[in-house]
């Protein structure tokens, strides 16, 4: 992908769809939309926030939600712990979390000092304080070049890896199916399509890192004899369990002008788990950064309408000077209707949001906490205005899938095992966001990055 200013710009990013794949996919009755996914090399990281959170200890276990249960993973925070450690390292975090009584340990601190707040943020991150709650300096990836300053999987994974002799890297390939030997047992070619031409790859060990919507559509539309559902589909669950956090942007209006331009930089989980009126987890809070006002507009119609008639005569740039942005993420259950379904050439997302009420009462809480916020700097940052526009994500928004291949040890719930194996393929691996049990209320890149890392590790073993 090429480097641009636009991709690191909400504005393109979201409201021009930009980088939204120029295919289709299509919901449950059918109506087609445009997914935000991103076909590059590096993938949706080329794009991201990176903000790169550890799940919380908890996150691990199996943690009763309103709505359900969120199941266990069968490994615990421990074995993921050194891996976030080293892809801390590698993805060059700049953070400090030790304020945030949910933060796990680490065995190490954060590579670099965290970015500083933006001065308006800070004031608000004080009042935060002030009121006892615990925002952190958002844990980032950043390489700080000029040129490319975020630190994504091409700049930390793929580039790197490129030095050795025995990397080849395929631009423009798209994998169309995979194919066995006669038994079943072993994933003998990857079939790919590029330039127009059909092309098979060998390899002993293949490994599948398409994203959770796309690995378990690609396993799909790889049946044959032995493997009728699909490819190690045997459990029925390939596709199945989707999750994609409960995002919702809430907008804080003042009367008084900044910057528009925030970074990135606080993060509040002090409603993670709950509050004293429901105990039940709720989720994350993190600030927007960059022009939110243009992401809300493009998502959520509603929201501009409400503002229009809340502001007559504000347009888009008042309102990105008058504004401090809010993303409210909340932990889905995973429900096996909610899944990837193909149809031919047709991919299709069943999805119904759950654990709903869990969001709202996270966003309604932190309004209120944006209320008293307000009242307590006034007269330096913001004029209470009472309006907290917000607007919640369309089936579109796919950046927080995963589910799609959970793992596990009983090949009857679960479609990999615990190294990340196909149960039904000696040597088929799948390490993107497929994996998870369950979502977290945290964003997953790290994770995914660090399970890498760890299935990694298997591997080299298991080459020896
Ligand atoms: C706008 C946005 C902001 C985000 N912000 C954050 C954030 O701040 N923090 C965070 O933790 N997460 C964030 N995420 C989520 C994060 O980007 C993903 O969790 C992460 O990229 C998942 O990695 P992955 O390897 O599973 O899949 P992807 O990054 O989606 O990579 C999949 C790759 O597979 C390729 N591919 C797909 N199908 C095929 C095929 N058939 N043949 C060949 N290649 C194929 C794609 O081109 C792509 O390169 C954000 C996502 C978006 C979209």
């Amino acid at each position: 992908m090429p480097l641009e200013e636009q991709n690191r710009s909400n504005v393109d990013v979201f409201k021009r769809e930009r980088y939204h794949a120029s295919e289709q996919w299509y919901h449950t009755d059918g109506d087609p939309f445009s997914p935000q996914t991103n076909y590059a090399v590096g993938g949706n990281t080329k794009i991201y926030g990176a903000v790169l959170l550890r799940m919380r200890e908890r996150d691990f276990e199996a943690v009763n939600h309103q709505e359900g249960i969120s199941p266990a993973w069968g490994l615990n925070y421990q074995d993921f712990e050194p891996y976030y450690t080293e892809a801390e390292q590698l993805y060059q975090v700049h953070g400090n979390t030790a304020t945030d009584p949910t933060e796990p340990p680490h065995s190490a601190d954060y590579p670099y000092e965290p970015i500083a707040h933006d001065p308006q943020i800070q004031i608000v991150a004080d009042t935060l304080a002030q009121q006892g709650l615990h925002p952190v300096n958002l844990p980032l990836g950043l390489t700080r070049q000029e040129d490319d300053p975020t630190s994504d999987s091409e700049v930390c994974g793929l580039v790197p890896a490129l030095k050795h002799a025995n990397v080849t890297l395929k631009t423009s390939a798209k994998v169309i199916c995979l194919h066995t030997n006669p038994s079943g047992r072993v994933v003998k070619a990857v079939e790919a399509e590029i330039g127009g031409q059909s092309y098979l790859f060998l390899g002993d060990i293949v490994v599948l890192a398409c994203g959770a919507i796309n690995t378990a559509a690609l396993l799909l539309r790889s049946p044959n004899e032995k493997h009728p559902n699909g490819l190690g589909n045997s459990s029925d669950l390939v596709g199945r369990h989707l999750m994609k956090q409960s995002l919702t942007a809430v907008v804080q209006l003042g009367s008084t002008p900044n910057s528009g331009k925030f970074l990135k930089t606080i993060g509040v989980n002090d409603f993670y788990w709950g509050d004293e009126n429901f105990p039940y987890p709720m989720g994350h809070i993190q600030n927007t950064g960059g022009l939110l006002q243009d992401i809300i507009f493009a998502e959520s119609p509603p929201v501009l309408s409400m503002f229009a008639k809340l502001m007559p005569g504000f347009g888009l740039k008042q309102m990105a000077t008058h504004s401090i942005g809010w993303w409210a993420q909340t932990e889905t259950l995973p429900d096996p209707k909610n899944r990837v379904r193909v149809d031919g050439n047709k991919l299709y997302l069943d999805y119904k949001p759950n654990n709903v009420e869990a969001h709202d009462r996270l966003i309604y809480r932190w309004m209120e906490v944006l209320k008293d916020v307000e009242k307590t700097i006034e007269q330096s940052v913001f004029q209470r205005s009472g309006l907290h526009p917000r607007g919640e994500m369309p089936i579109q928004v796919v950046a927080h899938q995963c589910g799609t291949c959970r793992f596990g040890e009983d090949p009857q719930t679960s479609v990999l095992d615990l190294n990340c194996r196909a149960h039904d393929l000696d040597n088929l691996y799948v390490v993107d966001s497929s994996f998870f049990p369950s979502s977290a209320s945290v964003s997953p890149a790290l994770t995914v990055i660090a399970n890498a890392l760890r299935v990694g590790d298997h591997l080299i073993e298991r080459l020896k």
